[in-house]
């Protein structure tokens, strides 16, 4: 069983020293417990914050553990109720080649799925994420303008195209013109922002004419700042990430804008909620997975992913996936 483990925590960006391959002997399962083959790693910008051992939702990985991640697997042999041999299941297998699982948190897709590894993105962890941002922060209504951050990013690509079902003016903002033109001409935004272009805060307000009544926050720092002065009173604002900061090791130089920010939510009554989808709304998974099933179906939600070929090359690939050169969902298909 080849395994990534943390080897030191990065200072700033992950880098070779990061993590760790290492071999060990296929574990067995035992009473209660079944093997799983994994076939698909998710890389998922939260991994970044896992690396690290800051204040955070979830405990850090410990040094010398295996990386953590979510896979698509196929049960290998299973002592667990309602799994047998040659499931297809989602679980949280880690960045190795074979997990054990109790069973806990795994879902079972049949022995057949239909583009198994979707459950890591549109159909799974991400897709959850914009559909319930979206509905239960955002709080949509048909006419209002939905900007949203990261825009060809699994999360952000997702949000927009819920965004127009709904029938909101949508705007997208993402790096360069080969995404953006994806993002308008492919996903069906009405208009895409490249945040890296001259002039963007001026071209932004010109794609919003009406104002923001959601922002959908995907990235944080200069982008935020471009939006913030568009939110109209009352906008919405579902903060779910922030990953222009993620590989931060010190706050941004001055001036402390904080008041700033403060008197327009005051002076806006605007909404800011921070959410961590699983421990917030979870409980929406299967309203979620049969809407954005047929959503899919139907050809009304496309999806974009980047298949990245063998466990030895999901490190760099994570390092990519920060820096901006992830263009769609980034996963891992497993060789071993
Ligand atoms: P993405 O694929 O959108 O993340 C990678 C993209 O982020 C890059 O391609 C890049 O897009 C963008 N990015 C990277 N650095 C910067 C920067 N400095 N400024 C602006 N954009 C940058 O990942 P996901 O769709 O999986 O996740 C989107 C966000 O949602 C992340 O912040 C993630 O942490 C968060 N999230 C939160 C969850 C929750 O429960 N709260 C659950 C899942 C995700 P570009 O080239 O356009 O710059």
């Amino acid at each position: 069983n080849r395994m990534f483990v943390l080897a030191e925590r990065p200072e700033g960006a992950p880098d070779d020293n990061t993590l760790r391959l290492e071999t060990a002997k296929l574990p067995s399962a035992g009473p209660g417990q079944m093997l799983l083959r994994n076939e698909y790693l998710s890389l998922d910008p939260y991994m970044r914050g896992r690396m690290s051992d800051a204040p955070s939702y979830a405990p850090p990985v410990k040094i010398g553990d295996v990386m953590v991640g979510g896979t698509v697997a196929q049960v290998v042999s299973s002592d667990v109720d309602g799994f047998n041999q040659g499931d297809w299941v989602v679980a949280f297998g880690g960045w190795q080649d074979y997990a054990l699982s109790d069973g806990k948190g795994v879902i079972n897709m049949g022995k057949s799925p239909e583009n198994p590894s979707w459950a890591l993105g549109v159909l799974g962890m991400p897709g959850l994420t914009a559909w319930a941002g979206l509905t239960q922060i955002g709080q949509p209504k048909e006419g209002e303008t939905l900007v949203v951050a990261g825009a060809s990013g699994p999360v952000g690509a997702t949000v927009g195209q819920i965004g127009k079902i709904l029938g909101l003016r949508v705007v997208g903002i993402a790096g360069g013109a080969e995404k953006c033109s994806h993002v308008v001409d492919t996903l069906g935004f009405d208009d895409c922002i490249d945040y890296k272009a001259d002039g963007f805060p001026k071209a932004l307000e010109a794609a919003a004419p009406d104002g923001v009544d959601i922002y959908f926050e995907n990235v944080g720092g200069a982008v935020f700042d471009a939006v913030l002065p568009l939110l109209n009173p009352s906008a919405r604002i579902p903060v779910c990430g922030l990953i222009s900061q993620y590989n931060a090791t010190s706050l941004p130089d001055g001036p402390d804008r904080l008041s700033l920010l403060m008197g327009t939510i005051l002076r806006k009554r605007m909404t800011l909620r921070g959410f961590i989808v699983f421990d917030d709304f979870g409980h929406l998974y299967p309203e979620f997975a049969k809407q954005m099933g047929e959503w899919v179906t139907q050809g009304k939600i496309k999806y974009r992913e980047e298949m990245i070929d063998g466990l030895e090359q999901a490190p760099a690939a994570f390092v990519g996936l920060l820096n901006g050169e992830a263009f769609g969902k980034r996963v891992v298909k497993l060789s071993g």
